[in-house]
């Protein structure tokens, strides 16, 4: 096991990264910008080092200063959490290449994941179900993207190969919309992600968001955790999750789960991963892999009782998967609602200080958070400030969890969208179970005040 990691992260998976160590005995260095100095991963931690200034293009995207950072304090690996540098595949080589481990996958398994289309074309050769669409990159020509189009069906998808956070897509309904739309795709990619190559999938009209959680060491032993399901989104930004996915028969999430088994190990995936699928009458559609821990991650943890970031670590030390397929267990129901600094219904960024912070507790409930009374919210960064989860046995159970622990729920000093959490937790589509991924935007639409 390592002896020390450095941290390269912010917020509450920071905390997350750093309680994970604690258990495993490994020193975790925190790093900070100056817009952190004050956080609570900070003030624990026995080490910390400041990296630059509040713009994360100066601090946690600065690959200088993180790899620095690393070698004046002796760690031996990188955790590079969520979001920043966590897929970027050259970061992940000049970590190694430093000398460091980069807890994840290799370099190239992060950009084989990281072109859209390159993604796809491995997981079709996997034998991973994919939304229908062109086989691979579409080619200049217009009469060929017509043909292409016609043979998938309208309305079809185009979207950006290296596309990400929801951008570099557009939907087609008519042939005659097509071939300009392709173009404009295609500046908007080059501009926005310097990759101006495009592909077609058809449109899927009213699917579900279902992810699939994987485990890999570098043995090729990999296992599936189950499935979450995290269709209620605003602007393809993930709000609610909630683990097993409602009304889906366990016999169609094992075969996914199995193909996605299957993949790892035929691309010597290691670490902790995420095949993001479609689900829409009864069959999965591979959208995109996430080479990274999740921000949901949690509702898994409480479903099968493994702990994913200490596993991450362990594999990344070289150290074999401790369980086998057989002895991962799905167990009750958990979801997750992530709380925001912001306006609960006009989504307005709320940073701040906070005068008054009351997390909730109890059986089954759990809080990841970086924030207490007093801590001041920078307005620098992603407008997240923890995560409340609840276990039950059944859904029905984990509803009214969740229910109490909001009710109990204070921050006072900045505005958080709590009032819509406890809103759709009792909504009663949402508590029938199986929303589409369009849910939540309708309601927002129908209860705009
Ligand atoms: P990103 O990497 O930008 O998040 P994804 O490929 O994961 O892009 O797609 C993001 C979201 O866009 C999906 O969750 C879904 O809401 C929508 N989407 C993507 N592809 C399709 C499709 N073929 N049909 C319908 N909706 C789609």
């Amino acid at each position: 096991m390592f002896k020390k990691i450095l941290v390269a992260n912010r917020g509450e998976i920071a905390l997350r990264i750093q309680r994970a160590c604690r258990e495993l005995g490994v020193k975790a260095v925190m790093v900070y910008s100056e817009a952190d100095r004050d956080a609570k991963y900070v003030k624990l931690a026995e080490e910390a080092v400041c990296i630059g200034p509040a713009a994360s293009s100066l601090s946690y995207l600065n690959m200088p200063a993180l790899i620095s950072a690393a070698e004046v304090t002796d760690a031996e690996a990188i955790h590079p959490g969520y979001g920043f540098l966590s897929e970027n595949a050259d970061f992940a080589e000049r970590v190694e290449r430093s000398g460091f481990q980069f807890i994840g996958p290799t370099p190239e398994s992060i950009r084989i994941m990281g072109d859209k289309v390159s993604a796809k074309q491995a997981m079709i050769k996997a034998g991973v179900p994919c939304v229908p669409g062109s086989e691979g990159e579409l080619p200049d020509d217009p009469i060929q993207i017509k043909r292409i189009a016609k043979s998938v069906g309208y309305p079809v998808i185009i979207k950006a190969a290296g596309g990400g956070g929801g951008r570099g897509m557009r939907v087609v309904h008519t042939e005659a919309a097509l071939v300009n739309a392709v173009a404009m795709t295609k500046n908007e990619a080059g501009a926005a992600f310097g990759n101006p190559a495009v592909y077609m999938e058809k449109f899927l009209q009213n699917p579900r968001h279902v992810e699939i959680q994987i485990l890999a060491d570098k043995y090729k032993n990999a296992v599936y955790l189950g499935e979450r399901d995290c269709s209620m989104q605003r602007r393809h930004q993930k709000v609610i999750e909630e683990a097993p996915a409602p009304g889906i028969p366990r016999k169609i999430i094992e075969r996914v789960g199995e193909r996605c088994v299957a993949a790892c190990k035929k691309i010597g995936y290691r670490g902790a991963g995420t095949f993001e699928f479609l689900y829409e009458d009864g069959n999965f559609y591979f959208i995109e892999m996430n080479t990274r821990v999740q921000v949901e991650h949690p509702v898994t943890e409480m479903t099968t009782g493994i702990d994913i970031v200490k596993t991450q670590i362990m594999v990344a030390a070289g150290e074999k998967l401790p369980f086998t397929q057989r002895q991962i267990e799905i167990r009750g129901h958990a979801i997750e609602c992530r709380l925001n600094a912001e306006d609960a219904y006009k989504f307005i960024p709320s940073p701040g200080r906070i005068t008054m912070w009351h997390p909730p507790g109890g059986p089954g409930v759990r809080v990841d958070s970086h924030i207490y009374t007093n801590y001041f919210v920078p307005p620098n960064y992603d407008s997240m400030i923890g995560k409340v989860i609840v276990h039950g046995d059944t859904r029905e159970q984990a509803l009214a969890r969740m229910r109490t622990a909001l009710a109990e729920t204070v921050v006072e000093g900045i505005n958080t969208n709590l009032a819509l959490h406890r809103e759709l937790m009792v909504d009663a589509k949402f508590m029938e179970g199986g929303t589409n991924i369009h849910y939540l935007e309708g309601w927002l639409a129908n209860h705009s005040r």
